[in-house]
């Protein structure tokens, strides 16, 4: 069969895409993953004991658009959640980001938020230009909260010293002078209420759009019919690496389930200091589901395995920049997604540009309809 658009990848970008381009614009898309199901990274099921858990991690939705939160919304409803996150320092289990109770629990002081600020410009390092996510914590916090917090964390993810990463790895996470103690700001937070694998079923359920799991698309493309290619796989790994290989932090992901109702206080406990895993993840306090077991998963980082994260760092930058040439010389060849465009997107970011692209592609053709 020919189709209109094939799209390599069933994630957010992939999924996104199959589904405006079948249901808006009348076109045929074949949807085409390695994995054997839809949803990419932030896929979810119920494991053996029926516990709803991320397969690849936690995946907690929270974004600032309403665009992106209202698109969203015709595939699911949501259950209103604020992720909290504590981490474990010094025998203490105390709330990340930095804020006021973190300082004054770690240290026995008795800190107003004025107080704090104070304290924050007095061990706060002078740096003259702010390039790396060490000078980022170090001149907001001070060396001690950042060997604390950050360094030891921050080295176990990215196998990296923070002073040879990009500055907006570390400052994903904000300090605080108050008492918020929630992860995120944004104005929606929310998780899907059924999960996201459902949301996702919802969203490419159309007659026009053929699914073919399990298949590698290298295998596979010499026997394809398709007049456009959308692609949110690794950009190098399209073009075989004729560059080099763009580095990708990977993840092994050890799941637990515990025959006792409840583990730890939160949903996250960050380990920025001890064990060779980064953080352990409760999911029934994410989903809110009651079972009398507990489901837990364990991040180990390593270089070896699928590609979770492109690394932010110049050098990686420059790598990337030479592949995007190349992915724009392309001609019916579109690249998108975190794989796909080496980026360190969250979810809501992947769609917004997920979006974009197809408001291009219907755009590029009602041009080429007018001419
Ligand atoms: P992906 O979900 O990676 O999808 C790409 C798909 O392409 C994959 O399914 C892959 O199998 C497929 N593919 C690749 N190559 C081929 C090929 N050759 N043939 C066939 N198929 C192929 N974001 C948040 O907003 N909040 C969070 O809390 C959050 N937590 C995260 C936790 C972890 C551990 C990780 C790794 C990421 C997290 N993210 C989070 C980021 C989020 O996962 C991504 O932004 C989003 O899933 C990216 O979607 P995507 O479609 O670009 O890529
Ligand atoms: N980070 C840290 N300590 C923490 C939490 C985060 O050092 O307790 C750093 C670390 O480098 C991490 C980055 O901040 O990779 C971004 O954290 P985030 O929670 O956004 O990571 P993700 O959920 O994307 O893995």
């Amino acid at each position: 069969m020919h189709y209109d658009y094939a799209i390599v990848g069933a994630g957010f970008a992939g999924s996104v895409l199959a589904e405006r381009l079948a249901s808006q614009a009348g076109k045929t898309v074949l949807l085409i993953d390695k994995r054997h199901h839809i949803g990419g990274n932030a896929y979810d099921c119920p494991n053996e004991d029926g516990i709803l858990i991320h397969l690849y991690g936690p995946h907690i939705f929270h974004t600032n658009s309403p665009d992106v939160f209202s698109y969203l919304s015709q595939f699911t409803e949501w259950r209103p959640y604020e992720h909290r996150v504590l981490a474990s320092v010094d025998g203490k289990l105390l709330p990340i980001p930095i804020n006021l109770d973190t300082v004054n629990k770690l240290y026995g002081y008795n800190f107003t938020s004025e107080e704090l600020a104070e304290y924050f410009k007095t061990v706060g390092e002078q740096v003259d230009e702010i390039r790396t996510s060490e000078d980022v914590v170090v001149s907001q916090v001070g060396r001690d909260l950042y060997e604390k917090f950050f360094r030891g964390y921050t080295r176990k993810q990215w196998g990296v010293d923070p002073s040879e990463l990009d500055k907006m790895v570390t400052s994903r996470i904000p300090t605080r002078t108050n008492q918020d103690d929630r992860y995120f700001t944004d104005e929606f937070q929310y998780m899907p209420l059924h999960g996201y694998t459902k949301m996702f079923e919802k969203m490419v359920d159309h007659p026009n759009i053929h699914q073919m799991l399990s298949t590698d698309f290298k295998e596979v493309k010499d026997q394809l019919s398709f007049d456009e290619l959308i692609y949110t796989g690794p950009v190098d790994e399209y073009f075989d690496f004729c560059f080099g290989k763009l580095p990708y932090r990977s993840l092994r992901f050890d799941h637990q389930t515990l025959d006792t109702p409840d583990y730890q206080p939160v949903s996250v406990v960050n380990y920025p200091n001890d064990h060779a895993y980064t953080r352990i993840t409760e999911y029934k306090k994410l989903t809110g589901q009651e079972h009398p077991k507990t489901s837990l998963t364990f991040e180990y980082p390593q270089d070896e395995g699928d590609p979770y994260y492109p690394v932010p760092r110049p050098e990686n930058a420059a790598l990337y920049r030479q592949y995007k040439e190349l992915a724009d010389e392309q001609t019916g060849v579109h690249f998108v997604g975190r794989l796909g465009t080496y980026r360190y997107y969250n979810m809501d970011q992947v769609v917004a540009q997920a979006l974009t692209l197809y408001k291009k592609l219907v755009g590029a053709e009602s041009l080429h309809e007018v001419a």
